[in-house]
């Protein structure tokens, strides 16, 4: 960050503004568990840098969930929200704990005690949360609940990614998805990849990966392989998305899948194709398998899949990488579509959500892109973050900051 800060000629502040969390919350709160034992959990929640706005950004249910891990994520939201321009800063939450081993009941409990114990430091015009890794809207249910209980009246625009009977926005469960497929469309076509008929390999059956897996599939790519934490399903053939994702919902693994050959997570990785979308966590594409990945796009679904060195691997290799902060801001662009919703007590239909989305994503996606033309020493990665961070030293000089 410090070298996009020199290269564009900035104001040295402009780093100090940005190289910490303004503000970082440490809370720990009980879980009665089910059968009646109290344990005590660690959450977090860093709020990077509000110069466009209330901060924003997801809370992670995990049990390595860390203070250093939060803190990254939330200077990532910082730059992604300025390079899509939706007008809100950068925030991350966490909670220590391993959602798959408890029950509804007590993942229940943990979203209010999280919400009690953090209502202070939230609310619609401070800092809105939304749902990451093993959180989703049923969660968002609940803090939106807890929250407005707290206040004393309904105040459901303090997280995003809410069920739609409680004001959550049409189209946001597979937003993060679509835009990263508005983003594959863009760079297929800078490289003249058909997409009908592409090979794909995605790591990661959540929310990101399998809705990914579903809107390619139905944009004619051949979805080859796909994995989750216990394991990967491959079929040179296809996969069929459809019952994959079935067999995730009802199982919840892919383990058992008979339609492809099982294998280890990390086989998938050396699979010939023409599109890899990382959509699991940070630092799973290194220095090991960086030289023997095949795809010529990579889209960051996840959040820091790729770590630094092998960025450099991929770039001498000519591997277009989609960075997260693009390739996975379809997320928080619909949860600013349903903020504004919110604000208004009105509803988007679906046609409006993805018209946007798709403006939204496509348009940042040529501002990278266009930075970095002439300039062969940086990736897009890097012209993104540029992108963004003058966008946020021009608010941050307006408001009289630097
Ligand atoms: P999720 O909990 O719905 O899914 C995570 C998936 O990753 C699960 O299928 C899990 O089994 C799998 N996984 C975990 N470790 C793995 C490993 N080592 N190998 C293979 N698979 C593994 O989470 P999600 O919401 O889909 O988020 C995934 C990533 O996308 C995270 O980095 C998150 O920060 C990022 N992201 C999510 C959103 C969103 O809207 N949900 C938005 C922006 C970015």
């Amino acid at each position: 960050m410090y070298h996009c800060v020199q290269e564009l000629d900035l104001n040295e502040s402009t780093y100090e503004y940005l190289k910490e969390p303004f503000r970082f919350i440490e809370v720990s709160f009980p879980l009665k568990t089910d059968s009646g034992e109290v344990k005590f959990l660690k959450g977090y929640r860093s709020q990077h840098n509000n110069a466009l706005g209330p901060y924003k950004g997801g809370i992670r249910f995990h049990p390595e969930v860390t203070v250093e891990e939060t803190k990254a994520l939330s200077m990532w939201m910082t730059l992604k929200c300025a390079l899509v321009g939706v007008p809100f800063g950068g925030g991350k939450g966490g909670v220590v704990c391993d959602p798959r081993s408890m029950s509804m009941r007590e993942k229940e409990r943990v979203s209010r005690e999280y919400i009690r114990s953090m209502g202070n430091f939230l609310g619609p015009q401070i800092d809105i949360p939304a749902p990451d890794v093993y959180t989703d809207a049923q969660v968002m249910a609940w803090m939106a609940d807890e929250y407005s209980n707290i206040k004393q009246q309904p105040a459901f625009g303090v997280v995003t990614g809410k069920p739609l009977p409680v004001g959550g926005c049409i189209g946001r469960e597979e937003a993060t998805s679509r835009g990263c497929v508005y983003a594959v469309k863009e760079a297929a076509n800078i490289l003249n990849i058909p997409l009908d008929g592409a090979r794909v390999v995605i790591q990661g059956a959540g929310n990101v990966g399998i809705h990914a897996a579903r809107l390619l599939d139905y944009a004619g790519a051949k979805i080859i392989a796909i994995s989750d934490s216990r394991g990967g399903v491959i079929n040179q053939e296809g996969l069929d998305v459809n019952q994959v994702y079935h067999h995730k919902k009802k199982t919840g693994a892919l383990k058992g899948f008979e339609g492809g050959d099982a294998v280890e997570a990390w086989e998938i990785f050396d699979l010939d194709c023409e599109i890899m979308i990382p959509a699991a966590m940070e630092k799973q594409i290194t220095e090991k398998n960086a030289g023997s990945i095949k795809a010529k796009i990579i889209a960051e679904g996840a959040n820091g899949p790729t770590t630094p060195e092998a960025d450099k691997i991929l770039k001498d290799r000519g591997v277009l990488v989609i960075p997260d902060i693009l390739a996975n801001a379809g997320g928080v662009t619909v949860s600013y579509f349903e903020w504004v919703q919110n604000n208004y007590g009105f509803q988007w239909n679906q046609g409006k959500v993805n018209q946007q989305l798709e403006q939204k994503i496509t348009d940042a996606f040529r501002m990278a892109y266009d930075f970095i033309q002439n300039r062969t020493e940086i990736d897009m990665r890097t012209g993104a973050y540029m992108y963004a961070i003058r966008r946020l030293a021009e608010a941050m000089e307006y408001r009289g900051w630097l």
